[in-house]
């Protein structure tokens, strides 16, 4: 059986660079990727552009129980040592106005061609196609088993196999399976920046319509988050950046916990306040605006057509409230194939928050998606990917 000072199970974001990070320390390092490429998912983020780090990175931009562990792996390998990391590699980087950093090519491509360049100029050992099925621990090392039946022995396993986001490009939640094998526990995971699905007629009049929106998230009628962007009506529901910067909370009450009212109220023209939207229909109600034409320049068109029996009735208040307060409601999410990332998984507090050695089996380390550590949308998720691949990668 051919051994290895260290194994890493799953070649993406996290993966590679905990392999390279292990690999700079002198290791022996084995790195399995079950798909025939490595960081397969890197190719897709950003929409092609791979938003691979934020200006403003820190522990406040993660879920409220991770951000002990994203305070120490920052604390380690911080935005500074990440840009230092991509340079070093050959990679430019630039920041567009709200701090998202993305290559200076725009392409994603080329975050992974430098990484794959490292792995060769180090001479790491990856095998492609290699599907890790099964880890035991047996006298002081791991045996690590793949689909295809072969065998390697390792003192030392990083487990960087993602969570369940996209499953066809690789991450199918495989790798909670290979961590409750040593006692990890999982907190269900759910979809995660996610379309969401309402059952409302204006969002299939409204298909394909794009607008800047406030929308506040409500569970049980209480709000539980809001952010401002795209609002986008689809044929199922709605999407936008807007919609899925709240989406993981709906997604934990409706998908985890099973709670069945949650709703997405939207302010559908957020740059007045109310006050400010009265005067303006009375000032055109005073130019004569037809009633039916009184959103025009306001909203896209079609929006007059959706409001149409409240526009017939020339009630202003009942107009402002409507447009102040337009409440959808949530019957669930779109699934997996859909979903940006992961929330749930290993819990945080199950690894060592200085070097992501599990506190359950010695020589094991998790970094990525594979943890419960879930970032904002903007560069966040791949920076904990690199930032906790480095961290572990260097523990070994
Ligand atoms: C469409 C989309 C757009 C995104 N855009 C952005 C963005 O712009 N910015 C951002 O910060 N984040 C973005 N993300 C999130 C980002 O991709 C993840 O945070 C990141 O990929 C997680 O890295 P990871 O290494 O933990 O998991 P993954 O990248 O999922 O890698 C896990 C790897 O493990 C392999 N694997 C799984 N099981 C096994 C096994 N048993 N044996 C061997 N190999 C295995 C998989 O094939 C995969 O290659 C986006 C995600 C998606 C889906």
């Amino acid at each position: 059986m051919k051994s290895y000072d260290a194994v890493i199970v799953g070649g993406g974001a996290s993966g590679i660079v905990a392999a390279v990070f292990a690999k700079r320390k002198g290791a022996s390092v084995l790195l399995c990727e079950k798909m025939p490429k490595l960081g397969k998912k890197l190719l897709v983020t950003g929409a092609g552009r791979c938003n691979l780090l934020n200006e403003k990175l820190n522990e406040s931009f993660y879920n409220p129980e991770a951000r002990d562990l994203v305070r120490s792996v920052l604390g380690r390998c911080g935005k500074d040592a990440m840009l230092g990391f991509f340079r070093e590699l050959g990679l430019q980087v630039a920041a567009d106005e709200t701090g998202r950093i993305f290559p200076v090519t725009q392409q994603a491509a080329s975050v992974l061609k430098v990484l794959e360049l490292e792995v060769t100029r180090l001479e790491i050992t990856v095998k492609l196609d290699c599907e890790v099925q099964d880890l035991r621990a047996v006298a002081g090392a791991f045996e690590v088993r793949t689909a295809s039946e072969e065998r390697f022995v390792s003192p030392k396993v990083i487990l960087c196999a993602g969570g369940k986001s996209y499953p066809a490009l690789g991450a199918d939640g495989s790798a909670y399976v290979l961590a409750q094998k040593f006692g990890h526990t999982v907190t269900e995971p759910v979809p995660c920046v996610v379309p969401l699905l309402a059952k409302d007629p204006w969002c299939h009049f409204l298909q394909g319509q794009k607008i800047r929106a406030k929308v506040t998230a409500r569970v049980d009628g209480k709000p539980v988050s809001e952010a401002a962007g795209e609002l986008l009506f689809t044929q199922y529901g709605l999407s936008g950046t807007a919609v899925l910067d709240v989406s993981r909370e709906i997604s934990i009450a409706v998908n985890r916990d099973g709670k069945k009212i949650a709703s997405v109220t939207a302010d559908l023209i957020p740059a007045m306040n109310e006050g400010e939207l009265k005067k303006e229909f009375g000032r055109r109600l005073e130019r004569k605006f037809p009633r039916e034409e009184l959103l025009e320049g306001l909203l896209p068109h079609k929006f007059s057509l959706a409001f149409r029996d409240i526009l017939q009735k020339e009630d202003v208040a009942a107009l402002v409230k409507v447009l102040k307060h337009k409440e959808f409601k949530v019957s669930g999410t779109r699934g997996w194939n859909e979903a940006e990332f992961t929330a749930g998984g290993v819990p945080a507090e199950e690894v060592d928050i200085a070097t992501l050695e599990s506190n359950r089996q010695k020589g094991l380390y998790l970094a990525g998606e594979v943890l419960d550590v879930q970032g904002a949308r903007g560069g966040y998720n791949l920076a904990w990917a690199w930032a906790s691949g480095a961290v572990a990668g260097s523990s070994i």
